[in-house]
């Protein structure tokens, strides 16, 4: 680069927004991090990290002054318990972040936009069955998105494509699907369910069970978070500017997600089932048709490497807390 292109990360406090930070520092972008919170886990690697609430115009403002592009990571979000019961403040607060976020954007010249969408977008007539047919971008309309958190999303997409028309802001549109990896939420609330079920297991002793939302038999795909920067990133070097799904398209069941997260603690885990929980869509998985045609790249972690890395992360932090800080002074 010859002149340091200067990027904003929204959410630089927050899971995926950390990682991108430190990829994006890593390639010699000036990088400043918006968010609420620092990051929970390490420090940030950005350049500049402000504090702000960005539901708050004159924030976002504030955090968009003098860049070159945005990448919109903050959202008010968490695992389909918090989703399913929060929708107000789900709608409220991440409407106010987005729409303020991009207009602050195009007041302060911002030449390219990233707006991070969900598979929660896609319509759940589509997804009523374990055995689900992968979903192309496409299948976004008719819309039936998920209650609040996803509708918003979609919304969403819309204004970004409407900011790109009639203002001339461009954009870039990212439909993830179920993200993992160290350095996430894995209690609280707010965690998915692969860190949920290497927590439990982390706790659990070989022989025990563990609680599994729903049956079990529900399906998703999940992709490492390392492999989610790298198409963030290309995706924002790219000139496509529809939306685009980013994800695994490899489909199993939380059942089998159990007995893989078992096998990398080498222990035996039985599973007891709690049908009033919530579980979201039935079966989903992502079709990386136009990403592989787009980007001429798809995620390559495997969900083994990746699930192996995550647990020994989230094991190792439980086991940090149990310890006392004094043990680690003594020794
Ligand atoms: P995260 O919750 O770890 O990060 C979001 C960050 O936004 C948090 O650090 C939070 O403090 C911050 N934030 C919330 N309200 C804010 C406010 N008012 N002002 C400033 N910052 C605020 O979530 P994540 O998993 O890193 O997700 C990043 C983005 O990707 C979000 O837009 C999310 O909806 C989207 N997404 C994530 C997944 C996934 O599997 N992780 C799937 C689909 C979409």
């Amino acid at each position: 680069m010859s002149q340091q292109t200067k990027v904003l990360v929204t959410g630089a406090g927050g899971f995926i927004g950390h990682h991108l930070t430190k990829y994006l520092v890593e390639r010699g972008y000036f990088v400043r991090g918006v968010d609420i919170k620092e990051p929970e886990y390490e420090p940030t690697a950005a350049n500049e990290f402000l504090l702000l609430d960005l539901s708050q115009a004159d924030n976002c403002l504030q955090a968009t002054e003098g860049m070159d592009e945005v990448y919109g990571l903050a959202a008010n979000m968490g695992g389909i318990g918090f989703i399913e019961n929060n929708k107000a403040v789900i709608v409220r607060d991440n409407t106010l972040i987005n729409l303020h976020t991009i207009e602050a954007a195009r007041l302060n010249g911002v030449k390219r936009y990233l707006y991070t969408s969900s598979a929660c977008i896609y319509p759940a007539y589509k997804q009523q069955e374990t055995d689900v047919t992968p979903l192309k971008e496409s299948d976004a309309y008719p819309a039936d998105a998920e209650d609040g958190y996803g509708w918003e999303k979609l919304y969403m997409e819309r204004v970004c494509r409407h900011y790109t028309e009639d203002f001339g802001v461009d954009t870039r549109v990212v439909r993830f699907h179920n993200i993992f990896g160290p350095l996430g939420a894995y209690d609280g609330g707010r965690e998915k369910s692969p860190a949920a079920i290497c927590r439990k297991i982390a706790l659990a002793q070989d022989g025990d069970d563990i609680e599994v939302w729903g049956d079990g038999e529900q399906t998703r795909s999940y992709c490492y978070v390392d492999d989610c920067v790298e198409g963030i990133y290309r995706l924002m070097k790219s000139d496509y500017r529809e939306p685009i799904n980013l994800g695994q398209d490899r489909m199993i069941s939380i059942n089998e997600l159990v007995d893989i997260v078992s096998n990398i603690a080498g222990k035996k885990i039985g599973k007891r089932y709690d049908l009033t929980k919530p579980q979201g869509v039935r079966g989903r998985n992502s079709d990386n048709t136009r990403l592989r045609e787009v980007l001429n790249w798809e995620p390559s972690v495997s969900l083994e490497d990746g699930l192996a890395i995550t647990y020994r992360w989230i094991a190792g932090e439980l086991e940090r807390q149990r310890i006392p800080e004094t043990a680690f002074a003594a020794s």
